[in-house]
């Protein structure tokens, strides 16, 4: 037969488990703890477990994250992280350390069904959906090499969004899993400010997510009309952009401090222009959300160009004169392809 992986287990699910095996839920919390806190995969090592359970867990149960296969460090810092998992496909994960905070970007799928057209894990294909221990053992991996490496049981991961590869959505159960262990005190207890979800606008998961987590949200946009993200993303065809934007405001319905913030990518000549500003001035009002301006990054056999600097300055200004809280994201860990959207798993 073969073992359980607790990493495929949030404390919820694990508490189940072993209710059913007429253990003490409790045990969960001390394991979640063990897993997680402490970053231990030995049983042996659960010093507050029983010999006999543990001799149980030993026989029935592993702790078996992806493995790691290549680490690359930027000029600038950030750090990206090849990992293989047991059928032999690979994701990417990439760590941008910035003053005071450290954000991970996690990979919810093995490249990407959707095909937005300027994004290289689009352009990769489509394998499969992540476990949730494939998506939490990306977490649980890097947080033990950055404390090894600082030589400090610190965690300097401060932050978490899904923003690797693939579209977090479309794996709803399996990531929803992941981000409980995520903000649980039990496992990396990081506050649902600091988790951040970002999708392309699947609108029925959209709702699902506002209602089933506390997770702050962000949502691909890239064009201001339906005509130009038709073309720029095939899924608007679905779900277009008035549905899209009509979700991100229900999505306040349970909590009216959670946060959005809207991506948008800047495509030389294609979504840069003043008009494209205003329309998404126009598209926005009403909505208490962050835009993110994302300069376009160079990904091999896509031909976009990145915008000028001073388009993407204008177009910033028109946003700020009309009160919408704006920022141009700086692009990071370009020289070792960890930026958005350079991410292909290989
Ligand atoms: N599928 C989700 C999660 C991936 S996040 C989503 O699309 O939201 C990756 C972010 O990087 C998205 O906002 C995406 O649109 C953006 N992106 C993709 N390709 C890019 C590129 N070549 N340059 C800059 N940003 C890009
Ligand atoms: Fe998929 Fe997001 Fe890339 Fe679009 S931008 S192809 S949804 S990963």
């Amino acid at each position: 037969m073969s073992k359980l992986n607790l990493l495929d287990f949030n404390r919820k699910a694990l508490r189940d488990y072993f209710v059913d095996l007429g253990e003490k839920p409790f045990r969960a919390d001390q394991i979640i703890k063990w897993i997680h806190q402490y970053g231990y995969q030995d049983f042996d090592q659960m010093t507050n477990l029983s010999k006999a359970f543990r001799q149980y867990l030993y026989e029935h149960a592993m702790i078996k994250p992806p493995k790691f296969v290549r680490e690359q460090v930027s000029i600038d810092g950030a750090r990206k992280w090849l990992f293989q998992l047991q059928d032999g496909c690979c994701v990417e994960t990439v760590f941008i350390p910035e003053e005071g905070r450290g954000t991970l970007c996690v990979s919810s799928q093995v490249g990407c069904p959707l095909g937005c057209c300027f994004c290289a894990t689009g352009k990769s294909g489509f394998q499969r959906n992540l476990s949730v221990a494939e998506i939490i053992g990306q977490v649980w991996q890097v947080v033990r090499m950055l404390s090894k490496a600082a030589g400090q049981h610190d965690r300097s991961v401060t932050n978490i969004v899904m923003m690797g590869m693939g579209e977090p959505l479309l794996n709803f159960d399996n990531v929803l899993s992941a981000l409980d262990l995520m903000t649980d005190d039990f496992a990396y207890g990081l506050s649902k400010f600091r988790v951040t979800v970002s999708t392309v606008g699947i609108v029925p998961e959209m709702d699902r997510l506002s209602k089933e987590s506390e997770v702050s949200l962000a949502v691909s946009l890239h064009a201001p009309n339906n005509a130009l993200r038709d073309q720029l993303m095939p899924i608007n065809k679905k779900y277009p952009i008035e549905e899209v934007i009509a979700s991100c405001k229900r999505f306040f319905d349970k909590d009216s401090k959670r946060k959005i913030s809207i991506e948008y990518v800047l495509l030389h000549d294609v979504n840069d222009a003043v008009k494209h500003a205003r329309e998404l001035v126009k598209l926005l009002n009403g909505l208490r959300c962050k835009v993110n301006l994302i300069p376009f990054n160079a990904c091999s056999g896509i031909s976009y160009q990145p915008s000028t600097p001073s388009a993407i300055e204008n177009f910033k200004n028109i946003l700020l004169a009309a009160g919408v809280n704006t920022i141009v994201r700086k692009r990071r860990g370009h020289d070792i392809a960890a930026a958005c959207g350079q991410l292909a798993g290989c």
